[in-house]
């Protein structure tokens, strides 16, 4: 049967059982007929599905559920032929195959694989399987096989008063398996419509059971019993159809741990707990058993909710961190799962330079910066997002119903501009924190793995970027992460392998425009990518710790070349992650002795970023103690605030080039430049201006009172023979 047959078949089916159901409804003679018709016909297709459910997916369930239909089937048969004959011993042998086909149904069930199972998982799904069970032998005992114990004497009779019943108890037993071990895995897979089908099936037999033996009533004549059947056959028979290949196995995670299904035992002791009190009521035993009973079934309920709450909170454990109390990874996944229906934005927040603070204040207080963020991160959005930690000191926050990323986006911008108005206090210090976002839009049903997968990408992207940002994913983004690491490898050979080379720009007094200093810049010529600029390596480099070697190497060389201009000073650029080496003050004096050049002719040059802590500040203070000058590098494109500033052991301010770029002769253009130097002047620091490129910005800094620069208009970063040939000037310049 191809799809296109599939299509009609199980409408029709659906549609034919419904109607018989109908009928019989309005036609209680003709219900007898239509029970044992529709009963009769489902088996036959169902038997047929089976077979062939058998041969596309799991052999052995299928196999089984074809031998309990065929039985069913044959069951059906024998019954009409002896309603016919009136053989008595073909009754009995009709009633036995009806039981055994029961024991091929449940037993199909039962040996199905659910999820894999720890020890204790083992133990406590099996209480919980007895706890069913029990629920239901009691429903069981009261209506099916007490009043046939009381009201007829041991014989043949009992084969079906209480073996039905009994095979009732097994086909209980499978389902309350099944289902506790979610071996059905999807909704309406195959699995769950046939463990359905048993479930209905079950309840119309008990059902039969109590009518015929409470009312004294025949089955045929309840309406109820007969559609419950009727629909129990009908989805046992639509299970097989839907066998497209081998139902999926349920995995060990937590998440099935947490499906609907462990409420079944709750369930049961409800269902059994309202049964004893209705009894105990209904037969006037409420003497003596009325307090026994009530005691019983209050201690049940207690415990139960006992029960409910600790399942409550291991459920919490599996899905919160304990640290921030913000979903973990595990509640993220189920969070976007949940929410998979509808677009939503997703933010990849990860705090910057966090292990360094971690390494310098400790633990605990890298512990108390994650508790704070995760305060700050959570009120910085709508109660119905979702923030977690994925561990470590990376964020994430779902916004449900965000779909365009520039929504996403003013919310990266509210949480890193609260995170720079809230620095976090430890100890004495007051630690600004920074963090990097990648941001995302899910499209709807869209797996949590994509989603983050595209937030990283774009969170390495503007992490490497260096800027305490944000950015939205882009398909355009390239996974950099292999391509870093192979350059990173590159670099760590590059040393020993002399490609790396030091330029020098002069640093310039205004307006004449003559040399006082030059800045070392450091270059690498790979073999294959030709020249790699500082800024794509230095980050590289500080990431891998090649960064202190290759620091110093630039230094020893700029010494070196400052023997040839003795009438100049030297500005040599010291990255962050230097200044936590302990011996840094030491490798510096070191290389000066070597060299012969006095340490107040040796600006060294950091940015604002690497002064975030005392141990930086202290690293500084050593230095200036030996006559080394500090110049704080890019200043105004950091986050210090001025009051900082009036702490920290530094002699020069470099405006940075991105304000001298501004200056167009206007008071809003040479704002920012004017408040730099009148902050110098007061606190008694040099200044020099960065990439000037234009004779009408070295006049106008020059106006304002900067006399030093450095930029293209004067030279660009060059080897020291290019800049003798072209800068006479720093070979003639008289000493100062
Ligand atoms: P920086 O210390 O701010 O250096 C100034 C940068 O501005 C240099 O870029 C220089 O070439 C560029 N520049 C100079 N004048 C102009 C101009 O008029 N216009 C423009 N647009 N740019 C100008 P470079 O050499 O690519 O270096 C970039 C950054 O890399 C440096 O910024 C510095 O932070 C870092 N760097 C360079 N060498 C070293 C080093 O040896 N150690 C460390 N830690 N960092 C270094
Ligand atoms: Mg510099
Ligand atoms: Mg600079």
């Amino acid at each position: 049967m191809g799809r296109e047959a599939r299509s009609w078949v199980i409408p029709a089916l659906v549609a034919a059982v419904l109607a018989g159901q109908g009928i019989a409804l309005l036609e209680p003679g003709q219900r007898p007929n239509i029970m044992g018709l529709t009963i009769l016909v489902l088996d036959v297709i169902g038997f047929g599905a089976a077979l062939r459910a058998a041969r596309r997916g799991d052999t052995a369930l299928w196999r089984m559920i074809a031998i309990g239909r065929l039985c069913s089937l044959l069951t059906s048969l024998v019954l009409a032929a002896a309603g016919i004959t009136g053989n008595d011993v073909m009754w009995w042998v009709g009633l036995s195959l009806r039981l055994v086909s029961f024991v091929f149904v449940a037993a199909a069930v039962l040996f199905t694989p659910g999820r894999r199972l720890s020890a204790r998982g083992r133990l406590a799904y099996l209480s919980e399987t007895i706890t069913v069970v029990a629920g239901g032998f009691m429903v069981v005992w009261y209506f099916a096989i007490d009043p046939v114990i009381q009201q007829s004497s041991p014989g043949l009779v009992w084969i079906r008063e209480v073996g039905y019943p009994l095979g009732d108890l097994l086909m209980l037993l499978a389902v309350a398996v099944s289902l506790l071990r979610g071996a059905a895995s999807r909704a309406a897979g195959p699995m769950a419509l046939l463990i359905a089908g048993m479930g209905i099936y079950l309840a119309g037999d008990v059902f039969w059971s109590g009518v015929q033996m409470r009312e004294q009533q025949m089955l045929v004549t309840s309406p109820v019993a007969g559609a419950l059947l009727a629909v129990g056959s009908l989805l046992m028979t639509l299970a097989p159809m839907r066998v497209r290949g081998p139902e999926p196995r349920p995995g060990r995670d937590a998440r099935s741990e947490l499906r609907w299904s462990t409420h079944l035992p709750v369930t049961a002791m409800v269902i059994s707990g309202t049964l004893i009190a209705a009894v105990t009521v209904a037969e006037h035993d409420l003497l003596p058993w009325g307090g026994l009973v009530l005691g019983l079934i209050t201690m049940n309920a207690a415990i139960t909710t006992r029960q409910v709450i600790s399942l409550r909170e291991s459920r919490d454990q599996i899905v919160t961190d304990p640290l921030t109390a913000l979903a973990n990874r595990t509640g993220l996944f189920e969070a976007i799962t949940r929410e998979s229906r509808q677009s939503a934005g997703l933010l990849l927040i990860d705090l910057d330079g966090f292990k360094p603070i971690n390494d310098a204040y400790g633990h605990a207080a890298g512990d108390t910066v994650l508790v704070e963020f995760a305060h700050l991160l959570r009120s910085s959005v709508r109660t119905e997002d979702v923030v977690a930690r994925l561990g470590g000191d990376e964020f994430v926050a779902l916004l449900p119903g965000v779909d365009d990323a520039e929504r996403a986006g003013g919310v990266a911008q509210r949480i890193l501009t609260t995170l720079l108005a809230r620095p976090v206090q430890l100890g004495d210090d007051t630690v600004p924190i920074r963090a990097s976002i990648g941001l995302t839009i899910s499209t709807p049903g869209e797996t949590a793995k994509d989603l983050l997968r595209r937030a990283d990408l774009a969170m390495y992207q503007i992490k490497r970027a260096g800027t305490h940002g944000w950015i939205a994913y882009d398909p355009s983004m390239a996974d950099r992460r292999a391509e870093d690491a192979a350059l990173s490898d590159d670099l760590s050979k590059a040393l020993a392998r002399n490609e790396l080379q030091v330029l020098f720009q002069p640093i310039v007094e205004l307006p004449e425009g003559l040399p006082k200093a030059t800045e070392a810049l450091v270059r690498w010529n790979h073999p294959v990518h030709g020249t790699v600029s500082p800024v794509r390596f230095i980050p590289l480099a500080e990431r891998s710790g090649a960064i202190h070697d290759i620091g110093l190497f630039v230094l020893e060389r700029a010494c070196e070349q400052l023997r040839e201009w003795p009438s100049l000073y030297m500005s040599v650029n010291l990255s962050p992650r230097q200044l936590q080496r302990p011996t840094l003050v030491l490798d510096v004096l070191a290389v000066l002795q070597r060299t012969g050049i006095e340490a107040t002719r040796l600006v060294l040059e950091v940015t604002e970023s690497a002064i975030v802590d005392q141990s930086a500040i202290d690293v500084l203070t050593a230095l200036r103690s030996h006559g080394i000058r500090i110049a704080v590098d890019d200043f105004g494109t950091g986050y210090s605030s001025l009051q900082y500033l009036t702490r920290l052991p530094v002699d020069v301010l470099k405006i940075d080039r991105s304000f001298v770029a501004r200056l167009d002769g206007t008071p809003e253009g040479s704002a920012i430049v004017e408040a730099v130097l009148r902050l110098s002047e007061v606190l008694h620091l040099a200044t020099v201006a960065e990439g000037i490129e234009t004779a009408e910005q070295a006049a106008e800094l020059y106006q304002l009172g900067c006399t030093s620069g450095q930029g293209y208009l004067y030279s660009r970063p060059r080897t020291a023979q290019e800049l003798n040939v072209n800068m006479p000037a720093l070979n003639v310049m008289p000493d100062r």
